[in-house]
C-alpha cells in the first residue's frame, strides 16, 4: 500500500502557483504591507487577497494587524519562507541566464556582502565543492515513489484567473513546477529515464500528459530528442540548482515520519549531498538576508 502525499507533492501543491512565489520573493525582499505587494507586483485585488490569505495558512507569512480602525495587517515572512530564498534565487539565475522571453530582462542579483552583482554556484555543503548534476546520485528514500511525489491538484488557480502572460517573470520555471507532471517529468530526465514508454511505466501519467510535457519542453529548449530518447540540453541541466533546493526545502518543512522522499549522495565526498550556494565573485557562502536586486 503506498501513502499519501509526500514532502514533494506537499511543495509542488505550495509552490507550484507563481503568484505564490512572486508574493514570497517580494516578502523576502522587503514587502510587507498590502501597498507594497501591488506597488511590486501586477496583481489584481482579489488574486493578492486569496494568495495572502493561503500564505498564511500555508505558515509562508504570519499576518500581523497594526492597525484596528481601519484593520490594516502586515505580512511578515516565516523561517518557513524565509529558507526559501536558495530556491528563488536558483530560479532568479536560470530565468535570468537562460529564458529569452521576459519583457524586460531581469535585473541582475547583487551580493551586499562583496558589493558584486553575482551568479549563484552551487556546491556541496559537507565538502564545499562546486557540483553538478553529475556529481549527484538520486535514490528514493522510503517515502518516495513518483505516485507519491505527485500533487492531486496543481495549484490554486483559480478557473478565470488570468494567466500572468507577457508580464510573467518565471515563465518556463512555471512549466516545470506549476504543473502537476512536469516537476516528475525533469525528475525523471535527471535520473536518466530518456524513452517515452519508460516515462510513461514509471510515472504511470495518461500516455497524452506525457507527450504534451515532452513537447513542451523540447519547445522550451529544456529537452531535445534524438532516436526517440529524450535528452536534457545545456539549459534542462542547468535547472538541477533549482530542483535540488526545491527539494532540500521539501523535506525540511514537510518531513514524512517514514523518513525522506529521496536520498541525494554527492559522489565527490560520499556524504548526503546538502545544497549550499555560493557568491561566484567573493567565493563565501550565500545567506538569504545578503542579497538584494542590483
Ligand atoms: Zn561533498
Ligand atoms: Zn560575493
Amino acid at each position: 500500500m503506498t501513502g499519501g502525499p509526500n514532502a514533494v507533492a506537499r511543495m509542488l501543491g505550495t509552490l507550484g502557483d507563481e503568484w505564490t512565489l512572486l508574493i514570497v520573493q517580494q516578502a523576502l525582499l522587503g514587502a510587507t504591507r498590502y501597498g507594497d505587494f501591488t506597488d511590486a507586483l501586477p496583481v489584481s485585488h482579489s488574486v493578492l487577497s486569496a494568495r495572502l490569505r493561503s500564505l498564511v495558512d500555508e505558515d509562508l507569512l504570519t499576518r500581523r494587524e497594526y492597525q484596528t480602525r481601519p484593520s490594516r495587517a502586515e505580512y511578515p515572512v516565516t523561517p518557513r519562507s524565509r529558507s526559501l530564498w536558495p530556491m528563488l534565487t536558483s530560479i532568479w539565475e536560470w530565468e535570468r541566464t537562460w529564458v529569452t522571453e521576459h519583457v524586460t530582462p531581469l535585473p541582475a542579483m547583487r551580493h551586499a556582502s562583496c558589493g558584486a552583482d553575482f551568479s549563484p554556484t552551487l556546491t556541496c555543503r559537507a565538502c564545499d565543492t562546486q557540483s553538478t548534476e553529475k556529481d549527484v546520485v538520486a535514490q528514493w528514500g522510503p517515502s518516495g515513489s513518483w505516485a507519491r511525489s505527485t500533487p492531486s491538484t496543481t495549484h490554486r488557480r483559480r478557473s478565470g484567473e488570468r494567466r500572468l502572460g507577457a508580464g510573467a517573470l518565471f515563465p518556463q520555471t512555471m512549466s516545470v513546477i506549476g504543473d502537476r507532471w512536469g516537476f516528475a517529468l525533469l525528475v525523471a530526465a535527471f535520473v536518466g529515464i530518456d524513452r517515452f514508454t519508460d516515462l510513461q511505466t514509471e510515472l504511470g501519467a495518461p500516455p497524452g500528459t506525457i507527450a504534451h510535457r515532452l513537447a513542451t519542453f523540447t519547445a522550451e529548449g529544456i529537452l531535445h530528442s534524438t532516436g526517440g530518447r529524450y535528452r536534457l540540453t545545456e539549459k534542462g541541466r542547468a535547472f538541477f540548482p533549482v530542483l535540488v533546493c526545491a527539494l532540500e526545502w521539501a523535506q525540511r518543512w514537510y518531513p514524512d515520519p517514514e523518513g525522506p522522499a529521496v536520498l541525494l549522495t554527492h559522489r565527490g565526498c560520499g556524504r548526503r549531498f546538502h545544497p549550499a550556494l555560493v557568491c561566484d565573485q567573493c567565493c563565501v557562502r550565500l545567506r538569504g538576508s545578503r542579497i538584494m536586486t542590483a
